[in-house]
């Protein structure tokens, strides 16, 4: 199989349920959970002679996400009847936009695993709503329908066919993600269908300028499954073209069991809809007032910040990146640097010493049992050389493990102070090297790894609390070759 031959095509439609409280068109709750529906009022039934009310909090969601995205914004937007039939679709149509979206294009910036960034063109980001569930399980020869997540609330963001890999779908995809969660517009549960993803995947010969004939894979629940669904379609599709056959336009559905792609219908197009404007709801209209009012309520902008943790802060590009991905994450590394004045002693303790910490016990940064003060607290007697970074490794551990209130009083308690009295420090490195002839003829003969060994039997003897750099300096004073 030659995928040197081959250029893979894709384009992602992704459903980001909006995190409001009630529904797009109804009062009725969107919690997830409920019993079977008992979130479902008459707007959502699709009885006869009801009428759909907007829910203004789903358009400030969409708004904020295009002023995010550096967006247009569509000032007239217009909600159409999508009309199909299915069972968990009482109405016989969805409430969605086609021909004026609330949001227009916009071009994103794609960090990918390697660091380089990639350009990927927003078509357009449009409300709808979302249909019900059948339920197939427990019910013998029949199928349950659940009405609840009818009429929820959806963002569906539309990207160009810019992206070329399994991999960069993957990238942009945690990128909304990231974005969506941090403008608190949607919560992100992918276990529970907040954020579904469908790949749009063709192939074409490299060089071509003509899109291939695409497939388009529904309902990717991980972005383990979106890569792995992609790659498998891309393999497909080349196998298919190479044996002589044609990609069919179709949609297809993952089975992660049986690691494959399979055809779910033949890919309908928008006229088999007959799309019409709703006449039970008005055109939205946003001004200017209304925009600004929706970017008062947001939070500094991710690529804001990312500019003044580098240029203000110093931080490297990659730490930044690491920090603004989630906002907590972010605010508890301002909140660390208030506290110690260590940005960069700051950057890499959040990341790695309690990002790890964090992992190990499966917990999220809100839920850190060491708050941002008591880090700070930690870093500042680092800075100040009150200890040493081995030292503050076991301070955070005992604040970690709640031993303590403050980097200080564990400090004092536990009489963790860095030895810096250079005459105490002499002494411990006299005896180390008294007790050590051996090493010493070794080291003067010429074999530098041997102050490794001294190190470590000063460090041991000062139970890790002599000042590493009072410990060198002294050990090469007093074994001058
Ligand atoms: P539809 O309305 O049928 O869903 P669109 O034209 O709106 O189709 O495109 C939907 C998605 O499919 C977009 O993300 C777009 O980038 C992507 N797409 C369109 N054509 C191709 C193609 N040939 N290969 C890969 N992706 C494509
Ligand atoms: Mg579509």
């Amino acid at each position: 199989m030659s995928n040197a031959a081959w250029e893979t095509v894709i384009g992602l439609e992704i459903h980001a349920q909006m995190a409001t409280k009630s529904k797009i068109f109804s009062g009725a709750s969107i919690a997830f959970g409920a019993e079977p529906n008992s979130q479902a009022c008459a707007v959502d039934l699709g009885l006869p002679g009801v009428l759909p009310v907007f829910n203004q909090a789903a358009l400030v969601s969409a708004v904020k996400f295009g002023l995010a995205t550096g967006a247009e914004i569509g000032r007239k937007s217009v909600f159409a009847r999508k009309n199909y039939f299915y069972p968990d679709l009482p109405k016989g149509y969805q409430i969605s936009q086609l021909d004026h979206p609330i949001v227009g294009r916009g071009m994103i910036d794609v960090v990918q695993e390697d660091g380089e960034i990639k350009q990927v063109g927003l078509t357009r980001a449009h409300l709808e709503e979302d249909a019900g569930k059948s339920l197939h399980e427990n019910f013998v020869g029949q199928s349950g329908i659940d009405l609840n997540r009818a009429g929820t609330p959806l963002l569906e963001i539309v990207s160009e066919p810019d992206i070329r890999s399994a991999k960069e779908a993957v990238a942009y995809a945690r990128q909304i993600h990231a974005l969506v969660r941090y403008i608190d517009i949607c919560d992100g549960n992918m276990q529970e269908g907040s954020f579904r993803v469908d790949a749009n995947v063709s192939i074409r010969p490299r060089g071509s300028d003509t899109l291939g004939t695409r497939t388009e894979i529904k309902n990717l629940n991980s972005f383990r499954f979106l890569e792995r669904a992609i790659n498998i379609e891309v393999e497909r599709q080349i196998d298919l073209l190479e044996d002589g056959g044609r990609v069919s336009q179709e949609t297809r559905l993952y089975d992660p069991d049986a690691d494959e792609t399979r055809s779910m219908r033949s890919k309908e197009e928008a006229n088999d809809y007959r799309y019409f404007p709703d006449p039970d709801l008005l055109p939205v209209h946003v001004d200017d007032a209304f925009i600004d009012s929706c970017r008062e309520q947001m939070p500094e902008l991710p690529k804001l910040r990312l500019a003044r943790f580098t240029d203000e802060l110093a931080l490297g590009e990659s730490e930044a990146r690491q920090l603004i991905n989630d906002r907590a994450t972010a605010d508890f590394f301002e909140a660390t640097v208030a506290a110690s004045k260590q940005p960069r002693h700051a950057a890499n303790w959040v990341i790695n010493e309690l990002g790890a910490r964090l992992q190990k016990a499966d917990l999220g940064i809100e839920q850190s049992p060491v708050d941002a003060e008591q880090l700070g607290g930690v870093l500042q007697r680092l800075a100040d050389d009150t200890i040493s970074g081995k030292i503050a490794k076991q301070v955070l551990d005992a604040l970690w493990a709640g031993e303590g209130k403050s980097a200080d009083e564990i400090i004092e308690a536990k009489g963790l102070k860095q030895i810096t009295d250079t005459g105490a420090i002499e002494a411990i490195v006299d005896e180390v090297l008294a007790a050590s002839p051996e090493q010493v003829e070794e080291y003067l003969g010429g074999k530098d790894k041997v102050i490794g060994f001294f190190v470590g039997k000063i460090m041991q003897a000062s139970k890790g609390k002599a000042n590493p750099g009072q410990v060198n300096q002294l050990l090469k004073a007093k074994l001058k070759r």
